[in-house]
């Protein structure tokens, strides 16, 4: 039985239930949560590998005027301190008034998302608070076959199959009060994590769409390398696995639904790249004239988010910084890969 299925059926009895037991105010948003499975909210994930441009096509996005990112809407890593953490728009998270409205509202919806917790937000899947069971039950198996065989499996386990609806409300909850407070219709969540599109496609409240944004991985592989400290070879594992995942999960979207997008060509012509993404969301032109970051964001992330946007370029560090040993390394690693992701080299 499809997963699809199985979680359509499920959502109705889990509002009802939600309806009795808290009374009115969730009466409200039970029927707004009808409403909500009847028009989905749009919604793009970035699926892919870490330090590939992401951040900046978020937040480029964010310029756009019909689309939203906050970020990755999984929420603030567990070493984040929210005592020092800062918002985007310059402000402490945890006082910034875009944030304490999107915490209570969407209390009001009746999915409170928890957004001054770290360690995720419970817009992030987990079946298991075990690492490994975690893995096993929600993570790749790195096969298709086998994680159909085990989709299957997970799909007929109530307490599974009640966790992936509740992430999907939780997630409808957070993206509805994004747009609400923006005046926005497409919300952009920068959650790097592969599996998530295939969960929240599932969804009925949801309309996923997906840009797989890729970066050449000798580029991507030194990025990694200097802001995590791993050595080559395991940057370079980390390419592939992070991008052979993302583009194992496009069997379960329709190929409208779906865009493949090189961090490079983002570089070399933001504007034209704007443009292409909107004709595939299907929204209206980007408004690139002046160059970014001319209105106030809220976006959670990396540091990028705190930087001006006026000028894109691509960066090319890796030219120097690697040496042919290690480029050998990623060649050979990542080589195959990068073949199957449209890229000339090696
Ligand atoms: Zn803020």
């Amino acid at each position: 039985m499809p997963l699809k299925d199985t979680i359509v059926r499920d959502t109705s009895p889990a509002r009802v239930r939600r309806t009795h037991r808290k009374g009115s105010e969730h009466l409200v948003s039970a029927n707004e949560s009808a409403d909500a499975a009847a028009t989905p909210v749009r919604y793009v994930c970035l699926p892919g590998c870490r330090f590939t441009g992401s951040t900046l096509l978020g937040s480029l996005l964010n310029e756009h005027p019909d689309c939203a990112s906050v970020g990755a809407a999984t929420g603030l890593i567990r070493r984040t301190d929210l005592s020092t953490y800062r918002c985007s728009c310059g402000e402490l998270f945890r006082t910034c008034a875009f944030w304490n409205h999107i915490e209570a509202r969407t209390r009001a919806l009746g999915h409170p998302v928890n957004v001054f917790e770290t360690n995720f937000w419970n817009t992030h899947l987990r079946l298991s608070r075990h690492h490994v069971a975690n893995a096993l039950l929600a993570r790749s198996l790195k096969s298709g076959p086998l994680n159909r065989i085990r989709d299957a499996v997970v799909s007929i386990v109530p307490g599974a199959r009640a966790a992936v609806t509740r992430m999907g409300w939780n997630t409808w909850s957070l993206a509805s009060a994004v747009l609400e407070r923006t005046g926005k219709t497409v919300f952009v969540d920068t959650a790097r994590d592969h599996q998530r599109p295939k969960y929240l496609s599932r969804l009925p409240m949801l309309d996923v769409k997906v840009i797989h944004l890729v970066r050449d991985p000798r580029g991507n592989s030194a990025s990694i390398m200097k802001h995590t400290g791993v050595d080559v070879a395991t940057a370079a594992r980390q390419w592939a696995h992070a991008n052979v995942e993302a583009a194992r999960v496009r069997r379960y979207l329709p190929q409208e639904s779906w865009l493949s997008l090189h961090y490079e060509a983002l570089c070399a012509d933001p504007a034209g790249v704007m443009e292409r993404i909107s004709e595939f969301l299907g929204i209206g032109p980007p408004r690139m004239q002046h160059g970014f970051r001319d209105s106030v964001s809220h976006i959670i992330g990396n540091k990028m988010r705190m930087k001006g946007l006026g000028e894109i370029q691509e960066d090319l560090s890796w030219q120097t910084s690697l040496g042919d040993a290690e480029v050998s390394t990623i060649a050979r690693i990542a080589g195959p890969t990068s073949r199957n992701m449209g890229y000339v080299w090696p």
